[in-house]
């Protein structure tokens, strides 16, 4: 895996994605291989993007910390381009943050097939990231919280105008509160 460093500087976004269509984005992203775990990886790289953290450890502030996210290569200038974006956004979006140094609530690759199916899900093919996993769930609309994510705010806003999807606009039995991706959720999809 490559790692890839980035300044928080980058506001200027191309969206490249943001007029795909549902098949140009999975052609383009089907060029690699998403057989086998060590396939899926070689897809990856590790960026690093701005969010404001806020909880323990943080006296009730919210702070900036550089998060780093493994993502598909494919995709990777953009979403560092969305995390700035929405890191730069004046609703300062909060993502929840531990006390002992780590911050899991923005994660990208996870090796995993789609629940009941030996298809790579999303995560496997690091084309979708899960923000606030604790506050918002899949299948049930979320509690009213600080990091309760809105259709209406700024994460929803700038991940959908670069043409990413959010799991919240799922179908009712499917919702996915937490899940933003490339590709759009579907019977028989494999990303
Ligand atoms: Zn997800």
């Amino acid at each position: 895996m490559t790692e890839k460093e980035n300044a928080i500087v980058n506001v200027n976004s191309a969206k490249p994605f943001a007029n795909w269509t549902e098949q140009q984005k999975k052609d383009y992203i089907n060029q690699l291989d998403y057989s086998s775990e060590s396939a899926a990886r070689k897809n990856l790289v590790t960026v690093t993007v701005p969010i404001w953290a806020f909880e323990n450890n943080t006296n009730g502030k919210k702070i900036t910390i550089n998060r780093k996210v493994t993502m598909n290569k494919l995709v990777a200038d953009d979403f560092v381009d969305i995390m700035t974006e929405i890191y730069n956004d004046p609703e300062q979006f909060p993502i929840w943050y531990y006390a002992d140094g780590k911050y899991y609530q923005a994660e990208g690759f996870t090796w995993k097939n789609i629940g009941g199916t030996q298809t790579p899900s999303q995560h496997a093919c690091g084309v979708a990231v899960d923000i606030n996993a604790n506050w918002n769930p899949q299948y049930v609309v979320p509690a009213k919280s600080l990091f309760k994510i809105d259709s209406n705010g700024s994460v929803v806003r700038i991940f959908t105008e670069h043409g990413w999807y959010w799991g919240g606009e799922y179908r009712q039995n499917r919702l996915d509160w937490m899940h933003f991706s490339l590709t759009e959720r579907g019977a028989n999809s494999r990303i």
